[in-house]
């Protein structure tokens, strides 16, 4: 069900680039809206009270027998437990495996020179040097890629494809425990996924209904 935006305890858009941390609590949901479509918003989930326990790629892959996030995933830690539940999905279409750009990536994938440019991995380092528990890069497993598509081809090789999101997409997670967000919306200036152009996303938050 579509919710209004003034019922909503908290929103906020967080422009191209940026990274944002913030909590949700057990039954809240989380909305993460593709503004203008074929955003990259890369996103890691920890257990807002025990911050060694996160998103696990490998459990969740291996518990639902697919790659790909959509309505219905259960988005399993570490520790085997589930965090959050994916309720609804716009999209159809979330990447699990292609992990995010960092200044090496940039490197080996793109060009010497773009080793300066902004990513995903020192987006995520700058919000976590904010966190109370002095979290670090240590604290960084594999994220999630919302509204990235990374088809995998015949041979197994990962293909950073053209998006398949649109403005106005969302997905919605439902936190089946404290669960501490960390986002960087992706600034990758040289990826298709986002047409070489990253754009503001909007993230609200419900109580359970
Ligand atoms: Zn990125």
């Amino acid at each position: 069900m579509m919710k209004t935006a003034s019922g909503a305890t908290f929103d906020t858009v967080v422009p191209a680039g940026e990274p944002w941390m913030g909590t949700v609590v057990r039954g809240q949901r989380l909305r993460i809206v593709d503004l203008e479509g074929n955003q990259a918003v890369d996103t890691l989930f920890y257990n807002a009270r025990d911050t060694a326990e996160h998103y696990s790629a490998q459990n969740t892959i291996q518990a639902q027998r697919g790659i790909y996030l959509t309505t219905g995933t259960v988005l399993l830690s570490n520790r085997g437990r589930p965090m959050l539940h994916i309720e609804e999905d716009t999209c159809g279409r979330h990447d699990t495996l292609g992990g995010a750009c960092s200044a090496e990536s940039n490197t080996v994938r793109y060009a010497l020179e773009k080793r300066s440019m902004h990513n995903c991995r020192d987006s995520f380092l700058l919000a976590l040097a904010t966190h109370e528990q002095g979290l670090t890069k240590r604290d960084l497993p594999s994220n999630i890629n919302f509204f990235m598509n990374v088809p995998v081809t015949p041979e197994g090789q990962l293909r950073f494809a053209d998006g398949v999101s649109a403005a106005g997409r969302h997905v919605q997670l439902r936190a089946l425990m404290d669960t501490l967000v960390l986002i960087s919306n992706c600034p990758q200036l040289n990826n298709p996924c986002n047409a070489y152009n990253p754009t503001p996303i909007r993230v609200m938050t419900w109580e359970s209904a």
